[in-house]
């Protein structure tokens, strides 16, 4: 009997989303998988940051989710290129899916991918999906703890947001806690706190993103 283990899967993941990365890179496509917990705020980041790059980049989105397509929604009203991927019950967005999408997107007029993955902060960790690099938002709401709990998608994460900073007053969250937990546990992840119900923080995080699009 030939037994199919985690590490089987992940490998044939990988060599897709080497794939893929070498597509977008010859198309000279920045590509960026945010990853995080359901409600954790990564739509609302992207209402925040797709505008505010429109100068400076031709930007397109991937939205995952399990079922329907209320993100991807809120992703057209923004007037940018969406592809919708339902995974029907799957927990993660796998390289093959991102690879079928990729097709739909002209890549000629694209700077910038962003892929939200489906919330989840275990597997869609461990699967590449061809992206330069992972960005996990984690809100003030779901406690101070998860940098110990989750350390796998921090430990690949080249940023973390930390999101709806404006309810601080109101949760214990101790942020410095868990930006020293990061560091710890990752020295190279950029920690940032924003709100993008008040926009603090914004321009933050965009100069981050700015500064890894303009070394890529
Ligand atoms: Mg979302
Ligand atoms: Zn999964």
């Amino acid at each position: 009997m030939r037994i199919r283990v985690a590490e089987d899967i992940l490998k044939a993941n990988d060599l897709i989303a080497q794939d893929i990365r070498s597509i977008l890179d010859s198309a000279r496509v920045f590509c960026v998988n945010i990853l995080g917990s359901p409600g954790a705020g990564k739509t609302t980041l992207l209402e925040a940051t797709l505008p505010r790059l429109r100068e400076r980049y031709r930007a397109a989105v991937i939205q995952g989710d399990v079922e329907t397509s209320i993100d991807g929604e809120r992703m057209e009203a923004l007037h940018v290129p969406v592809v919708q991927i339902n995974t029907q019950g799957g927990c993660h967005l796998s390289a093959p899916m991102v690879s079928g999408a990729i097709g739909d997107f002209d890549l000629t007029e694209t700077d910038l991918l962003f892929i939200e993955n489906v919330g989840n902060l275990v597997c869609t960790a461990s699967f590449a999906l061809g992206e330069d690099m992972k960005v996990t938002a984690l809100s003030v709401t779901e406690g101070d703890d998860k940098i110990r709990k989750y350390p796998t998608i921090f430990l690949n994460s080249k940023v973390l947001v930390i999101t709806k900073t404006d309810l601080l007053p109101h949760v214990d969250f101790d942020f410095d806690k868990v930006a020293r937990e990061a560091k710890l546990l990752n020295p190279d992840i950029h920690v940032v706190p924003v709100s993008a119900k008040t926009g603090a923080g914004i321009d933050n995080w965009l100069a981050l993103l700015g500064k890894h699009i303009a070394v890529s």
